[in-house]
């Protein structure tokens, strides 16, 4: 079912098959069953053969600390078709992603998740895959979404829908950091991705996302009337292509970064938010930042607490609900208001930075494929039904109440009822 459904998502962009057929060198070899990381997104910290030929795949972080999202991507040749068992040994970290595998690099399958074999503490987890003769097969943390997926994918938005991609700039190894824009409307929204490398189901839901505000529908044409994007897809290209676990080359946490600006990553699309938002008469009304965890959670700041726009967070939410409602029976959101947010995060920093309501979209891990793609689109379909509830940014009103706001150069405190009755005049 998966597998179906992976090929549906990817339906309309015909992916390239990542996986070269010839060998690179291996990681390790016997009896003419070889084991290769030469391919984006492959990573492993070594392998080794039994006497029985029982293959232990060692998984490692790139460095430490760091948080526990234990990457791994290989693919095993065989000279004549054999079962082979193996074991991913995650030494101090516990099993979280179910390996998924691929002959031809599109088409993928998830191993049944009750037939592997998990010990105790969860830091080995074993299986056995049939590797036809002269077949490579691809065996990952999460199907591969890597660099030339992208280029593969802006292609085809760049043809059907006429956005402009370019680079905002080089990451650390040299790769672009893609920037996509649609023409400058008076307000834009800011489209953020793929800061940790292992987290694919975010980055499906950005894509949904992306592809049904493109839509050839009223709304949506309405919406770029209005709205221009500006989406950075994959902020940390380098890290996705060499199957990091969670940090760039420089051995940061991008999304810790923000603020700090030791990476150029976050430094390059800093200064180009701000330099479109100079060199464009638009005004910047919202950022969504696609990330994967172990269940789908928007974080978010309070309501009413963004300067420009305030209620549009809440009315997005409660669209986004009552459409995923409709076609989810039972559907709760599950959002999540950071009571003390991660300063140097995308979402705390683009919301300080530029007074708008910023937010964290989190899939699972684990999600079904077209649950995904379903919640990428309601979340786009309900955002610009939510927009356009919205007073004009120029003519934005403040709703909030007046103990939040600022008065005479102070912030008046207080809870509840304005305390100064008759004297509302802040506007
Ligand atoms: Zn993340």
């Amino acid at each position: 079912m998966r597998a179906v459904l992976i090929s549906l998502i990817f339906s309309i962009v015909c992916y390239p098959a990542p996986v070269r057929a010839e060998a690179g060198k291996p990681v390790c070899e016997q009896a003419g069953i070889k084991v290769l990381t030469d391919f984006q997104g492959g990573n492993i910290n070594g392998c080794e053969f039994a006497s029985d030929g029982r293959l232990t795949i060692s998984v490692a972080p790139e460095d430490e600390p760091i948080n526990s999202s234990p990457w791994y991507a290989f693919r095993l040749l065989a000279d004549v078709t054999t079962n082979i068992a193996m074991v991913l040994d995650y030494g101090n970290y516990k099993h979280r992603y179910t390996p998924d595998f691929s002959i031809d690099g599109v088409n993928w399958q998830t191993y049944p998740a009750t037939k592997l074999d998990l010990n105790n503490d969860k830091s080995r987890a074993g299986f056995s895959l049939k590797v036809p003769q002269d077949k490579s097969v691809v065996i990952a943390a999460q199907p591969l979404l890597t660099s030339s997926h992208y280029a593969t994918w802006l292609e085809s938005l760049k043809a059907q829908h006429g956005v402009t991609v370019s680079s905002a700039g080089p990451s650390v190894d040299g790769r672009q950091l893609w920037r996509v824009t649609s023409p400058a409307k008076k307000h834009t929204l800011l489209l953020l991705g793929r800061q940790h490398p292992p987290e694919t189901t975010g980055a499906l839901a950005l894509i949904s996302f992306v592809e049904r505000l493109f839509e050839d529908d009223a709304l949506a044409t309405r919406f770029h009337d209005q709205v221009g994007i500006l989406l950075y897809p994959l902020i940390n290209p380098d890290g996705v292509d060499k199957g990091l676990w969670r940090h760039n080359v420089g051995g940061k946490d991008l999304n810790r970064e923000w603020g700090r600006f030791s990476q150029p990553e976050n430094r390059i699309i800093d200064s180009d938010v701000s330099k479109w938002l100079e060199t464009h008469d638009t005004e910047l009304i919202k950022a969504i930042d696609f990330h994967s965890t172990h269940y789908e959670v928007f974080y978010t700041q309070p309501d009413q607490s963004a300067s420009t726009m305030p209620g549009l967070l809440g009315d997005w939410l409660a669209q986004f609900e009552a459409l995923m409602r409709s076609q989810f029976d039972d559907f709760d959101i599950q959002r999540q208001v950071s009571e003390s947010p991660q300063v140097n995060a995308a979402k705390h920093y683009f919301f300080t930075k530029y007074g708008i309501s910023s937010t964290t979209l989190e899939i699972g891990d684990e999600t079904d494929r077209g649950v995904i793609k379903a919640y990428g689109r309601a979340a786009a379909e309900s955002f610009m039904s939510a927009y356009f509830e919205q007073p004009s940014a120029g003519t934005a009103i403040d709703n909030r109440p007046l103990d939040l706001m600022f008065k005479g150069g102070l912030v008046v405190d207080g809870m509840g009822a304005p305390p100064y009755e008759g004297d509302v005049g802040v506007q």
